[in-house]
């Protein structure tokens, strides 16, 4: 009997999985280095695809494309594909040792939403295995623990290296300063109390390893959010509008302080961009339509997400249970986890360009 020669081997395997093609780095998965630990055992192949985020949002879709361009491979029984990740990081050295990026939510203007959608966020890309912290820097408004459902706890100490041990819920690590001083006491705090307390926050806590730890920032463009895109490196931002022209004009001035800083805007996220009626479910446009979208193309930046005015978002963060944990598989859970796989997206690109992340142009 005479049997077909096998062609079964490493390079026949790479050679099949080399038609993938990554559509944000526009490379293949081999040459992007993606594929890790091939083995061949008669007719069985097991490989690992390592990507450079858990929360990619076409893990699914490689894994599919890679069984069935494997298992076409003559002589191929059976394949077997490990999805990982080791997320990147486009620092040097950080100031924070363990935590590969740091991402600042910010917005031009107060009341837009934005703790909202910095905690629903982070509970998001943890859900994806993403090693996860959030800080609260918003210190004169510090909402983070009670949408977490912290309110009232109060952080232990590391005695010995006098850090502070993060709070921790819907596997999100989080430190807050409504956590450490009464709320009434930090808003008279002046501007350089509340840059020096900020430093501390970043510094002086034991966030561990982490893949993002997000920033929930002051609303506004003053010193405060100067002094902390200077003392660490920030590897983006996500702006939060509404789709209101003041909110739109504020959050214009947002882009252009980090624009200054040289810290790139990831994208943009318009809340409350319709009205859900929470009786028949309809949208209702409120506000102008389309805003945010005109500012994107206006800063060469994306609209990552367009978040409905809906009042189950609004419930569940009075009872710090943020519609992400609390119901992960609504559809409004499901807008904040394609934003976090949108702002995954953006930071890996940005980190593939290393340093070299090009600034938000403005076209006028
Ligand atoms: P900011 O951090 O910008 O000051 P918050 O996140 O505290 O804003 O939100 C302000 C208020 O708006 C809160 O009561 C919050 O529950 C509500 N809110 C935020 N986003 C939404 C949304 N998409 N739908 C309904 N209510 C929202």
């Amino acid at each position: 009997m005479v049997t077909e020669p096998t062609r079964l081997n490493e390079d026949a395997v790479l050679k099949a999985l080399s038609t993938i093609i990554d559509p944000d780095f526009n490379k293949d998965i081999v040459t992007l280095g993606f594929v890790k630990a091939v083995s061949i055992d008669g007719g069985h192949v097991a490989f690992t695809i390592e990507l450079t985020t858990p929360a990619c949002p076409v893990k699914e879709e490689f894994r599919r494309k890679a069984e069935a361009a494997v298992s076409a491979i003559a002589g191929v029984e059976s394949v077997d594909v490990t999805m990982t990740s080791k997320t990147t990081s486009a620092q040097q050295k950080t100031a924070i040792p363990g935590v590969a990026n740091i991402i600042a939510i910010a917005s031009g203007k107060g009341g837009v939403g934005k703790s909202t959608t910095a905690v629903n966020l982070a509970i998001a890309m943890a859900q994806t295995g993403a090693r996860v912290g959030l800080l609260d820097a918003d210190i004169y408004g510090p909402s983070v623990p009670r949408l977490m459902g912290l309110a009232g706890e109060q952080p232990k100490m590391y005695a010995e290296v006098n850090q502070l041990i993060p709070l921790e819920n819907y596997g999100v690590k989080m430190i807050s300063m409504g956590n450490l001083i009464e709320e009434k006491q930090a808003v008279i705090w002046r501007g350089p109390m509340v840059a020096s307390a900020l430093g501390q926050l970043l510094t002086d806590v034991a966030w561990g390893e982490l893949d993002y730890l997000f920033v929930d920032m002051p609303p506004g463009t003053g010193d405060v959010q100067l002094s902390l895109t200077q003392k660490v490196p920030v590897t983006g931002s996500v702006m939060v509008t509404t789709p209101q022209d003041i909110a739109l004009l504020d959050c214009r001035k947002g882009i252009e302080m980090f624009r200054q800083t040289r810290t790139p805007t990831l994208g943009i996220v318009e809340n409350m961009s319709q009205f859900i009626c929470p009786h028949c479910g309809e949208a209702s446009p409120i506000f102008a339509e389309g805003g945010a979208q005109r500012l994107g193309e206006e800063y060469n930046t994306e609209v990552l997400a367009h978040i409905p005015l809906d009042i189950r978002i609004r419930e569940n963060s009075d009872q710090g249970t943020p519609i992400v944990a609390a119901n992960p598989d609504s559809e409004q859970a499901a807008i904040y986890q394609e934003l976090a796989g949108s702002v995954a997206r953006k930071v890996s690109i940005a980190n593939s360009r290393k340093i070299e992340i090009p600034i938000v142009q403005a076209n006028a």
